[in-house]
């Protein structure tokens, strides 16, 4: 017989048990794991990497990356070689290894390359076999070190002191996640678990600003991770842990909420992960301030420091709208990952938009088309990438816009590899109602499970961006059930759906839309994008040309001038002789319409360079011989009025626009004339 006394602390045990023990209830999609309660249910899955095939021209850039720079960093930059701190040796210690690799391991599982993954392996081997009793994994704290590089003495001093910094860490959970999500090696899980276990001790003693600044700015990568686990262990602690450390991050809601003024003193690449702290909140708060916030920030961010290929001007504090500010390439990089994120999370279509606008503009734009350089800061219009003065609010020898391996400042050349590989992962998600979801375009196949565990292998064929057309088609499986969803971009206002050659729908522009039915072996959906030429307006209201996710820019024809380092990982000036300073004819601004002319050539494997532009536009312009160079940069951009903008005497003169990505020298903010 129990007695009353066991029975209640029975009674007691098994509250406690339910209260500890996470509530089961499935999300609704069988195939995948997606977020479990309490957080939201999130309407967009991640797939496996290596679901997803890169074809075409986007396969053509993974292929350049792991041939260039990506695959072979370790080699040419001894900031990320075998004596990395987070290989155990006496090198950078801090965000420079993980940055590298959370590019390096997608990259290398999506392609399957074994010397890739190798590689990258060397180093995920190192931090899971080193994990400490307490849970922490890392470079190992060791003052004791003398320092005798007198160039990077100062710096190593310091990387000692940031060790065990919550940052870096940030960066390789990350990495950790990617590895899980290409291998399922349930080591990862344990790991992760230990190590936020560490954290959950450590926490209070020393908050996320404990060792420097940029964890309490970035804490939303760690939020991310900690519910990440969550979905996969429903361990309580981490609902527990993810409360404090949303508690010590900076509040980016508040911050989006409340800055109005132009001079926000903003790190652009902590921004760029803020993007998306408020929404990693949201999945728990469920509150909609938080999703809102995200909305504003950007709105907000656009309106006074917008820049036309996507993002905001940050050099590297935010700097405005003014076409010679320049953006960050980790800006770009992280600002799409935060993109990807919210598309997750939220579902909501415009994050898709902004996503393919940063990414088909300002990703090609950063990078030698061979992978082999990158830029620090890219200008909207930039007519020579040299040494002359800048204006620029942080400068570094005023390398920031060469192309190079180090020109400007590391933090890049360990860290834009993300871009190209996350983009890949982000193309298909799986819903959940069991179906499938093609958010962002790009030549690609899927694989994956749908309805009741059915595998499906979807092929989408297409030369978007650059072309309107695409097209899905079903090329293995069996006969099933499942609902498709498409993204329709906001600039498409006369989008059609066909299926096997009929019209199935005209869906509205801004939205996602569904197709459901039993879909057989052969079965081809197709989505027509028609793309019109538009005009956006810019800084002293000078004119951009756009069409579709693209805008178009005067490229001029580049002379690469080699300034130091071996090929072909070399720095390079870039200059042009071409005539820069035009002003475009006020009717194709009026009237885009019906002026412009298009012309649509093959999309080769190389689309992004001046020679293989896949789409020129024809527009009339007229030189301005006020606007000169000021520097290394182009003059003041002559104020462009609405009514009577500046007539000149002499006869237009047609140029060609390209994509900008195409070009690495240009002008793609004009003044207007008449
Ligand atoms: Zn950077």
């Amino acid at each position: 017989m129990y007695s009353t006394k066991k029975l209640l602390r029975n009674l007691s045990l098994i509250l406690i048990i339910m209260i500890l023990t996470p509530l089961t209830i499935q999300a609704k999609n069988i195939n995948y794991i997606s977020n479990r309660e309490p957080l939201i249910e999130n309407p967009y899955i991640a797939l496996p990497i290596g679901s997803i095939k890169p074809k075409g021209w986007i396969g053509h850039q993974l292929k350049l990356a792991a041939k260039g720079m990506t695959g072979h960093l370790d080699e040419i930059w001894k900031d990320v070689d075998s004596n990395n701190g987070w290989l155990g040796g006496s090198g950078d210690a801090w965000e420079r290894g993980p940055y590298w690799l959370d590019g390096l391991v997608p990259l290398a599982y999506i392609l399957n390359d074994k010397e890739l993954i190798k590689k990258a392996k060397k180093w995920i081997d190192y931090s899971l076999d080193h994990q400490q009793a307490d849970g922490y994994f890392g470079p190992v704290p060791d003052t004791s070190r003398a320092f005798e590089d007198s160039k990077w003495g100062r710096r190593q001093k310091w990387q000692e002191k940031a060790k065990q910094d919550w940052w870096p860490h940030m960066v390789m959970l990350k990495v950790t996640q990617s590895y899980y999500e290409a291998t399922q090696d349930e080591q990862v899980l344990d790991f992760m678990t230990k190590y936020f276990q560490y954290q959950l001790k450590q926490i209070k003693q020393k908050p996320l600003n404990h060792w420097t600044h940029w964890a309490k700015s970035r804490g939303g990568e760690n939020l991310a991770s900690i519910y990440w686990l969550y979905n996969y262990t429903g361990d309580p602690f981490l609902i527990e842990l993810g409360e404090i450390i949303f508690e010590q991050t900076l509040s980016w809601t508040e911050r989006f909420e409340s800055a109005d003024a132009q001079d926000w003193d903003w790190h652009g690449v902590n921004t760029g992960m803020g993007v998306k702290q408020p929404g990693v909140w949201y999945q728990y708060s469920k509150d909609d301030r938080y999703l809102k916030a995200v909305k504003t920030g950007v709105d907000k961010l656009m309106k006074n420091h917008g820049q036309v290929y996507g993002l905001w001007a940050a050099d590297e504090l935010l700097a405005g709208k003014d076409p010679t500010r320049g953006t960050e390439s980790c800006t770009v990089v992280e600002y799409m990952f935060s993109l990807e994120t919210m598309l997750q999370i939220s579902g909501d279509p415009e994050y898709g938009d902004w996503l393919e606008k940063a990414a088909l503009n300002a990703l090609p734009a950063l990078l030698k088309p061979d992978h082999c350089a990158r830029q620090y800061y890219q200008l909207a219009n930039q007519v020579v990438c040299n040494r002359e003065w800048h204006n620029f609010s942080t400068k570094h020898d005023e390398t920031e816009n060469l192309f190079g391996l180090e020109t400007g400042y590391g933090c890049c050349t360990a860290n834009y590899h993300q871009g190209w590989p996350k983009y890949v992962n982000n193309l298909w998600h799986a819903t959940q109602d069991n179906g499938l979801a093609a958010l962002i375009y790009a030549p690609s196949e899927v694989t994956a499970k749908v309805g009741d565990n059915v595998q499906v292998t979807f092929v989408e064929e297409t030369g978007y961006p650059f072309k309107d057309r695409i097209k899905f088609i079903y090329k293995k499986g069996k006969e099933t059930a499942f609902p498709f969803y498409l993204r329709i971009p906001g600039w498409c206002k006369n989008a059609v759906v066909y299926v096997n050659g009929k019209e199935y729908g005209k869906p509205q522009a801004g939205s996602i839309t569904k197709v459901t039915r039993r879909w057989k072996k052969g079965d081809v959906l197709e989505l027509h994008l028609p793309m019109k030429v538009q005009i956006s307006f810019w800084h002293e209201r000078s004119a951009a040309v756009e069409r579709g996710p693209l805008v178009y820019a005067l490229g001029l024809k580049e002379e690469w001038k080699k300034i130091a380092g071996d090929e072909p990982y070399a720095d390079y000036e870039v200059y042009s002789k071409d005539p820069w300073n035009y002003g475009l004819m006020r009717n194709y601004i009026n009237h885009p319409d019906t002026t412009f002319i298009v012309k649509e050539f093959e999309v080769t494997d190389l689309p992004w360079t001046l020679e293989n532009a896949p789409v020129k536009i024809i527009a009339k312009a007229k030189k301005m011989p006020e606007w000169q160079m000021y520097g290394g940069i182009t003059g003041p951009i002559p104020y462009s009025p609405y009514w009577y903008p500046k007539k000149y005497k002499h006869a237009a003169k047609e140029i060609e626009l390209v994509p900008y990505g195409c070009t690495k020298l240009r002008v793609a903010a004009f003044p207007a004339v008449r």
